[in-house]
């Protein structure tokens, strides 16, 4: 892109500056990291991938009420978003064990939680972005007492949307991390992107605790597969998507 400057650069994406303070553009990357950046490698196609399911569940998002940052995709792993100041947490929306949850509570993988468990994580590398308690994290000044009712509700909002859609397209939504930004007029978005990398997801159609992976995990657990199982996501979601506007 000419006449940008690359404001950020992340492990799965870089930020650029445009010619409106307003608008950034976000370059979705094919570089995958987990376990705190320690293991590190690459998923062919991803950024493209990952750009267009984010894109298409913003769109979806939008449609039912929710802010996003979202604006529109100039190119399959570029996506135009309106600057935010994100919000240093992580919040995570949990329906099913699996994780973080069963190593640190002891709960069996795949265990149906009786309603979706919120929690908040402290968005920061150092720390390795440890589990908050909501007191902690009204101590740090992360977030007001309202953004973290605002939060809680808006993530379990998500969740009910999300969770439909994806059984629609055959999918579990297990778990998923979202993040928040507040824009100039001091309005709460959702923000970065809702992909593979950031969700658990699991085939409905497979009942293999290993073969049923459609996420990140296929690449933490070494799975394999990994490209091809970010690739049937995708065709998942735009046939639901399809099918839902022939519909109409
Ligand atoms: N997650 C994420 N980024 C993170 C941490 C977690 O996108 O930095 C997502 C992860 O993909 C999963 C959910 O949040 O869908 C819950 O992750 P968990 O706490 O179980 O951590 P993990 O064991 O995946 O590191």
């Amino acid at each position: 892109m000419s006449g940008s400057e690359k404001l950020y650069e992340g492990k799965a994406k870089i930020l650029l500056s445009t010619g409106d303070p307003e608008i950034l553009l976000t370059v979705f990357k094919d570089d995958a990291t987990a376990f705190n950046a320690q293991k590190r490698g690459s998923i062919t196609g991803k950024g493209e991938i990952n750009c267009q399911i984010s894109s298409h569940l913003f769109k979806l998002l939008e449609a039912e009420g929710i802010a996003t940052h979202f604006k529109d995709c100039p190119a399959p792993n570029e996506m135009r978003v309106r600057w935010v100041k994100i919000v240093p947490v992580e919040v995570v929306v949990r329906n099913i064990a699996a994780g973080s949850l069963c190593k640190q509570t002891g709960l069996p993988t795949g265990t149906i939680l009786k309603q979706p468990l919120v929690e908040f994580y402290y968005k920061n590398d150092d720390l390795g972005d440890p589990l908050l308690t909501r007191e902690r994290l009204l101590l740090l000044e992360l977030a007001t007492r309202e953004q973290v009712e605002e939060l809680q509700t808006l993530a379990l909002r998500v969740n009910e949307i999300l969770s439909k859609f994806f059984l629609e397209c055959g999918i579990t939504l297990v778990d998923f991390k979202l993040e928040f930004g507040t824009d100039s007029e001091g309005r709460l978005l959702l923000a970065d992107e809702i992909s593979p990398d950031t969700c658990r997801l699991w085939d409905n159609a497979d009942g293999d605790p290993d073969r049923r992976v459609m996420d990140k995990d296929r690449f933490r657990r070494d799975l394999g597969n990994v490209e091809q199982a970010y690739q049937r996501v995708l065709e998942r979601v735009l046939a639901h998507s399809n099918k839902a506007s022939g519909a109409r």
